[in-house]
């Protein structure tokens, strides 16, 4: 089972704990970055003796008390300060005054200015799948990413089964959202009438896209807007796979080091190898 929704993972702990164990040890994408910015600015020659205080801004609520969990800290240390959802953020735009057209647009900081395709359509859902494909094919063709774009991943179902080859093995995935679909779906993977080697969940219907963090009353045409404005993104992206990211490669070789369960893991007992 993937681990990027918190709300899923509290979900599955409480209601299934007999398959916690099941669930990537992965940490969410909030806490590998939060894990990541605090060690880069440990640095005092890049801190240059200022405090960090790390800020996350997320479509989700759920998100707030995932940096309190004890096992996706580092070495019993908060990594992300605080959290702002998106509705916050918009309203605290709104009521300090900041109009966008009398700002001068800048490029992101770098170094982690540069992101992937795979790591954009991670908000709605099949997009973890998606990513996972990406990361297993190992062209990047175009006619490669509109397989595995067509393969069934894509979509706003409750739940999508699909199967991809995987090195001449046939790899069967589940991508379901909403937490009443991934019950049901329990229950049957329980029962043994179906079996997956990977699962992606997400709590909201539809992925991050529509999290509760984000705002409300959003009708059909707000929701297909959502998807469709992150996958317009991932056209534009030249970096589709996570793995080919320059930025993600020199991580692995310098900061991450030796430290890579300790930083991008949860703290579940897993030793570093
Ligand atoms: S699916 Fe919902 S609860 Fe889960 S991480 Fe996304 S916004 Fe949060």
């Amino acid at each position: 089972f993937t681990s990027c929704c918190p709300a899923w993972v509290k979900f599955c702990e409480t209601r299934y704990p007999e398959l916690a164990d099941n669930i990537s040890t992965c940490r969410s994408p909030q806490q590998m970055f939060g894990a990541v910015i605090r060690e880069y600015y440990r640095n005092p020659e890049i801190n240059q003796g200022k405090k960090l205080v790390s800020v996350s801004i997320m479509p989700c609520t759920a998100k707030k008390e995932e940096i309190l969990r004890p096992e996706s800290m580092t070495n019993g240390r908060q990594d992300v300060d605080y959290v702002l959802t998106t509705t916050e953020v918009a309203s605290m735009i709104r009521k300090s005054g900041i109009r966008f057209e009398n700002i001068d647009g800048e490029s992101t900081d770098m170094p982690f200015g540069i992101g992937s395709g795979g790591g954009v359509i991670f908000g709605v859902t099949g997009g973890v799948t998606e990513a996972v494909l990406r990361r297993l094919q190992t062209g990047h063709s175009r006619v490669e990413m509109d397989r595995i774009r067509t393969s069934g991943v894509r979509g706003d179902e409750g739940l999508k089964e699909l199967t991809f080859d995987y090195m001449g093995k046939e790899i069967r995935a589940a991508v379901v959202n909403g937490l009443g679909n991934a019950d049901k779906l329990i229950k049957r993977i329980q029962s043994g009438e179906v079996s997956y080697d990977f699962v992606e969940v997400m709590a909201c219907r539809r992925g991050c896209i529509m999290g509760g963090g984000q705002p409300v009353g959003a009708g059909p045409r707000t929701r297909k807007a959502r998807a469709k404005g992150l996958y317009d993104t991932d056209v534009n992206m030249q970096i589709k796979k996570s793995n080919e990211n320059p930025m993600v490669l020199a991580l692995y070789e310098g900061l991450l080091k030796g430290k890579t369960h300790q930083l991008l893991h949860r703290n579940l007992g897993v030793t570093e190898n």
